[in-house]
């Protein structure tokens, strides 16, 4: 009973001893990844209370106490300072929440984690800063769930990763290469919004400058991702 969306993320998983999922609610994913066997052991970080319960309760349900703890606490802070962990999922949340909880996490990224992102606004945001911190992106998808987009992605830790473009870190360095329906689908839609704020702005009395050339700008961007044939 995963979802189109984190059956997607679970794809982009790999195959490791031990896994934390930050924000995890029910724990579907880590319990649907220790029961494929992709991972041995599991992790279930939650901020508050009632998810916690969602994950204890699919924990005991499913049978997987051995193998599967829930925890409380803030973003990575449910690690102790020196444990190791494989990989750090976190779904499901914007992308400048996920790069505020990596970031107060450094510490538990000092091992190098492969990370498996799934931002559900704001993805350039978490793009930069992975590339400023030295994780390149290794795998993305994106998938159309119940009538939204979602992206997401797997990154991995490099010394000096190549610098993105300015359209990679924006689009996604996959993705753009890729240009599937579902991304051409996407972009025609925030397109078509882009517009009508660059409208809007337009006919209103104040007609703020900045605000318009960046839309139009946006707009531009998006037109020659889209007319670009590739
Ligand atoms: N990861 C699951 C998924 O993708 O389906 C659940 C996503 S749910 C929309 C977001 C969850 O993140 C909520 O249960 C919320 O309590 C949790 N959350 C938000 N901020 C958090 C933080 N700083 N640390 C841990 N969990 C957090």
């Amino acid at each position: 009973h995963l979802s189109k969306r984190l059956q997607a993320v679970a794809a982009l998983v790999p195959s490791v001893p031990k896994l934390v999922d930050i924000g995890s609610d029910h724990a579907y994913l880590p319990a649907y990844l220790l029961q494929r066997q992709v991972i041995q052991t599991a992790i279930a970080g939650e901020v508050r209370q009632g998810p916690l319960a969602n994950a204890q309760r699919e924990i005991t349900k499913l049978g997987l106490e051995a193998v599967m703890q829930a925890r409380l606490g803030d973003g990575l802070t449910v690690l102790a300072p020196d444990e190791q962990v494989d990989v750090i999922v976190i779904a499901g949340m914007g992308g400048e929440l996920i790069t505020e909880i990596l970031t107060r996490g450094q510490a538990q990224l000092r091992q190098h984690p492969v990370l498996v992102l799934q931002p559900n606004v704001d993805e350039n945001v978490l793009r930069r800063w992975l590339q400023a911190n030295h994780y390149q992106i290794t795998a993305e998808q994106l998938v159309e769930d119940a009538g939204h987009f979602y992206e997401m992605l797997r990154a991995e830790f490099l010394p000096n990763p190549p610098a993105l473009t300015k359209t990679e870190l924006e689009f996604g360095p996959y993705l753009v290469r890729e240009r599937s329906a579902i991304f051409r689908h996407k972009w025609q839609e925030r397109l078509h919004k882009s517009e009508l704020i660059l409208r809007r702005l337009q006919a209103s009395r104040k007609q703020p400058v900045a605000k318009m050339a960046a839309m139009q700008a946006r707009i531009t961007a998006i037109q020659e991702v889209l007319n670009d044939k590739g």
